[in-house]
């Protein structure tokens, strides 16, 4: 007996209507007012507050807006191996505070890199338990893994990823160009993207040869060392490649605007090019980088403030498809915050928890609409991780994921409000616009007014 009233009482409760009601829905079909119809992990539909049934169960946000939940298609959990540096349950709680019901994991600072089925099954392994929202992963093409592109995207990840220049970490190679027409063929089999961290090292070397003897606490030092020409060089090779093998691109964390019209003229080619950029590249600007700020050090750089007008021109235009956060902590001592040495320093920005403020902020303040904001960092990176069917969107049949945000509300970022491993931040002390109450996970509450219920239910998102 025991075992079958479990099970009724299971199902019995996965059956529960429940209608979440706000002023402001973000559907693909417009904001308006209405509820979200959610049963068990799934929603119904987002349907007009008259059309309630009866005896469902109510939670009314009022004003507090409704976003589909947020989908990171570009973060560096860094589990197993260097759980130091950041995790599965640091990582997830930070996702979760900042409206994130979806990450997707990068393949290299873990250990094993994933570059393999058994390194994947390793990072699996890893997860189990501690994640407070969904995830996936990227699989890594390196200088000499071929054979291992088809077994991973059999095995489960959602697509590739690779670098042009070195990534400055043990564990994970370059590719040449040699090296990635190998790769290539295979690749284009599997139909999954491949990511590619768009600089070329020549560039860079010929830069930084030139600054021998620079004061490297200098931003402006640091920013000539990655010039625009190493990104432009390296897209138009990649463009080309994808011309030749037709493959699935996209360019991470795009920082040039000058890349813009190279990827336009591509999209108009018919070249399947996708483009990311990242919430930094759209908020910080060089002229206000202090000299030894290696907080806001990261690769590609931060240019200039027109530069960055010009990046939010691409978002405009629908040439940058999605804003992804490239998450990569790193433990304090790394940053080398006293010294300020922008050359040795770690680069990478972590900013999972605050990265729907920092994109709100700007983006309201240039006459965009949380409608825009859902769809480049819900629906785009759901699309590019191939789960646009399931995730990224407020509607009928989608698992139930959505955040609850306040737009109007601002606040002052401080460590508390920081859930990653490592409460540091280029962000700290800055007054942001739009607070997150509460994310839902398929249905379930993962954050709510600063805190974490219940026990972490995030799993591996399979197709
Ligand atoms: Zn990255």
């Amino acid at each position: 007996m025991g075992p079958r009233i479990v099970c009724a009482s299971a199902g019995f409760d996965s059956m529960i209507l429940e209608a979440f009601i706000s002023q402001r829905v973000v559907t693909p079909e417009g904001v308006r007012a209405g509820a979200v119809l959610v049963e068990g992990e799934r929603i119904r539909g987002a349907v007009p507050v008259g059309d309630v049934p009866g005896g469902a169960r109510i939670q009314n946000f009022g004003e507090a807006a409704i976003l589909p939940g947020l989908v990171d298609s570009h973060v560096h959990i860094n589990e197993p191996g260097r759980t130091d540096w950041e995790g599965f349950e640091t990582g997830t709680r930070a996702a979760a505070a900042g409206g994130y019901t979806m990450l997707v994991d990068m393949p290299l600072n873990c250990l094993p890199a994933t570059t393999t089925v058994a390194a994947l099954e390793a990072k699996r392994e890893a997860a189990r338990g501690k994640c407070r929202v969904d995830w996936a992963a990227w699989g890594g093409v390196v200088a000499d893994n071929q054979r291992d592109i088809e077994p991973m995207a059999a095995a489960g990840v959602l697509g590739f990823k690779c670098f042009l220049i070195n990534p400055g970490i043990d564990g994970f190679t370059m590719v040449t160009e040699a090296e990635l027409r190998a790769a290539l063929p295979h690749v284009a089999r599997t139909g999954l993207p491949l990511l590619v961290h768009a600089e070329l090292g020549g560039p860079v070397d010929t830069a930084t040869a030139e600054l021998d003897g620079a004061n490297w606490r200098s931003y402006a030092t640091y920013l000539k060392s990655r010039p625009d020409a190493a990104e432009l060089s390296a897209i138009r090779l990649l463009l080309s490649l994808c011309r030749e093998y037709r493959f699935r691109l996209h360019i991470v964390h795009l920082s040039t605007c000058e890349g813009i019209s190279i990827l336009r003229a591509a999209r108009e080619e018919g070249l399947p090019v996708s483009v990311e950029t990242c919430p930094h590249y759209l908020h910080l600007a060089a002229e206000t980088i202090s000299d030894g700020a290696t907080l806001c050090k990261c690769a590609p750089p931060v240019r200039s403030r027109e530069n960055s007008d010009r990046l939010w021109q691409g978002l405009r235009e629908g040439v940058i498809d999605l804003v992804a956060t490239d998450h990569s902590p790193c433990p304090p001592p790394m940053k080398k915050l006293e010294e300020g040495n922008l050359r040795t320093a770690w680069g990478g920005i972590a900013s999972l928890s605050m990265a729907l403020p920092v994109m709100w902020t700007e983006a309201s303040a240039r006459g965009f609409a949380l409608s825009d904001v859902a769809r480049w960092m819900a629906e785009g990176p759901a699309r590019l991780a191939g789960c646009q069917a399931r995730k990224g969107r407020i509607a009928a049949g989608y698992e139930a994921d959505f955040v609850v945000f306040e737009p109007e509300a601002d606040f002052v970022v401080t460590k508390e409000r920081l859930h990653q491993r490592h409460a540091v931040s280029p962000y700290l002390g800055e007054k942001l616009r739009g607070v997150v109450k509460a994310t839902y996970v398929r249905g379930k509450a993962v954050f709510a007014d600063g805190k974490f219920p219940g026990e972490p239910t995030g799993r591996e998102y399979r197709v």
